[in-house]
């Protein structure tokens, strides 16, 4: 009798300003008084952790190549971000932070570039096409597409909840075949579209 492969894991991936924080007149957020969290993030990734993903932040922080901040400021908000969610009971599998700038000198991994999101698909044995992509720009959905999860493009700043209820709750069905469009957006106010963008 043949043994079946452990089935691998699944994420979901998640920008940083606008989807985990609010950057609402907020530019290059770096300080811990603007890190001010999205509504009922603790409890939409909550749900998420206990539907099994693991959570894995994506950020550009090109702050950091433009002066504005250091690679420290960076790792204390994520450290304080960390501190919040244990509140939750909530863990991060991993933030993954690009500080570099196109000004200041190419990098394989900025978003929309995949690096990072397949970096982490890699270590922790994910499987994309069980994972998904929360962000709030199409730049986020792009990424998402050249690393094969689902994108899901929501409001910035609004909060997760909603597209947290359509992963969880099945709202955006993935079914199909891999190449079809598939974009059932059904939770219109925080998620206005959701891409299937599997290879
Ligand atoms: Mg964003
Ligand atoms: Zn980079």
């Amino acid at each position: 009798m043949e043994r079946e492969a452990p089935q691998r894991r699944k994420a979901v991936f998640l920008d940083r300003d606008g989807v985990v924080n609010s950057d609402e007149g907020r530019y290059y957020v770096h300080r811990l008084p603007d890190f001010v969290l999205t509504p009922q993030l603790g409890e939409a990734l909550r749900r998420l952790r206990d539907a099994g993903f693991l959570l894995i932040i994506i950020t550009n922080q090109s702050g950091v190549a433009r002066g504005a901040y250091t690679l420290r400021d960076v790792e204390q908000l994520h450290d304080a971000l960390r501190e919040r969610l244990s509140a939750h009971g909530v863990a991060l599998a991993e933030v993954y932070a690009c500080p570099h700038h196109p000004d200041h000198g190419r990098c394989l991994c900025r978003k929309p570039q995949p690096l990072l999101v397949q970096k982490a698909l890699a270590r922790f044995g994910i499987d994309p096409a069980r994972s998904y992509f929360i962000g709030d720009r199409e730049s986020d959905l792009e990424t998402a597409r050249r690393a094969g999860v689902a994108g899901i493009l929501v409001a910035s700043n609004r909060g997760i909840a909603e597209a947290v209820e359509g992963i969880v709750g099945g709202r955006l069905e993935r079914g199909g075949v891999a190449g079809q469009a598939n974009p059932a957006p059904t939770c219109e106010h925080a998620v206005r579209s959701m891409k299937r963008h599997l290879t």
